[in-house]
């Protein structure tokens, strides 16, 4: 079968200076791509700026042949952004919202500025660019869009409640933006990464750290962006070479009430605490049909007495 490319196609990598994003800016360039290489080039805590890290990006793919530019905005200025790709290749076809900062703290000690901030470049920033990239993806029904999560959201870490929040509101926003950009060819997944960078040197240990190669987690994100792919709505985890859809699932759960005109009391949930928490016959619903739908059903049994 014939390698997957990318030519014609305009990828705009935010915080592509480093770590994870750099990785898929090189990959996208080496495939055809032309690559807007944004990244404010702050600290990891996300002071300073500096235009040095986006520079050395795109040096280094124009050094391999390829095609790029740098952009140094934040990503709460996202507009300013997908200009830059338009300005100077005049199109936009993937949008990966990759930048991010770390302001770890426990939960009693976080301060308005450190839940501001992480929120502001995660989740704000993914908003902006992503709703400045929509109308353009809309008028070429075309648009492949990657959110970037962490087990972190989806699991909790001790530290890190802005982080976590931000990063699990990322999976809602994903969720949303799939459904309504559906009909017009625009996906949107979630990559939930792990990988050796400046936010995890001294976080995870120095073995598996150096296992950790973002490069491997690339060709991940780049063949969800690909048009061949028809993934959307999915939350993709990968690390060291693996890969594997996360989602949300729901227990059967218990009727708590045997007939209608029944009430309920806080003893008939402690009786039925046990199956209401089994997930060992938990299913997948698909939408919020799916969900109201299957409480309707619940409904119905209880009405027919089965
Ligand atoms: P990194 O620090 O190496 O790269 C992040 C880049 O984002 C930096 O170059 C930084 O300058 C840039 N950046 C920060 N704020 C910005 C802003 N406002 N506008 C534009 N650029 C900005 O970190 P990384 O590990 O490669 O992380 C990339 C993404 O993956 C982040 O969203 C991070 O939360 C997420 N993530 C990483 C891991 C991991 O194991 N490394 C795990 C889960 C999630």
């Amino acid at each position: 079968m014939a390698d997957l490319r990318f030519d014609g196609r305009v990828v705009v990598v935010t915080g592509a200076g480093a770590g994870l994003g750099k990785a898929y800016a090189l990959l996208f360039a080496s495939r055809g791509a032309k690559v807007v290489v944004n990244d404010l080039g702050g600290g990891r805590h996300g002071d300073g700026s500096s235009s040095k890290a986006a520079d050395a990006v795109v040096d280094e793919i124009k050094r391999n042949g390829g095609t790029a530019v740098a952009d140094y905005n934040s990503v709460v200025d996202g507009e300013k952004i997908i200009k830059t790709a338009l300005d100077n290749f005049g199109r936009v076809d993937i949008l990966i919202n990759n930048a991010g900062i770390l302001r770890d703290k426990s939960f009693a000690k976080i301060t308005d500025q450190d839940w501001d901030l992480v929120h502001s470049v995660h989740l704000k920033g993914s908003f902006k660019t992503t709703q400045a990239a929509f109308p353009v993806f809309k008028k070429q029904n075309y648009g492949r869009i990657i959110m970037t999560a962490s087990n972190s959201g989806l699991y909790g870490n001790f530290g890190q409640a802005n982080y976590s929040s931000a990063k699990l509101g990322l999976v809602g926003l994903a969720n949303t933006v799939a459904i309504e950009g559906r009909k017009n060819n625009i996906f949107c997944n979630v990559i939930v990464p792990t990988a050796a960078s400046r936010l995890t040197e001294d976080i995870l240990p120095p073995d598996l750290y150096a296992e950790l190669k973002p490069e491997l987690i690339a060709p991940v994100v780049a063949y969800l962006c690909h048009e061949s792919c028809q993934e959307n709505g999915s939350i993709i985890e990968s690390a060291a070479g693996w890969a594997g859809r996360c989602t949300i699932v729901r227990a059967n759960g218990s009727l708590l009430r045997r007939r209608p005109e029944d009430d309920v009391s806080i003893e008939n949930v402690r009786d039925n605490w046990s199956i209401i928490r089994d997930i060992s016959n938990a299913q997948r619903l698909e939408s919020i049909q799916d969900a109201t739908g299957a409480l309707m059903s619940s409904l119905d049994g209880l009405r027919s007495g089965t």
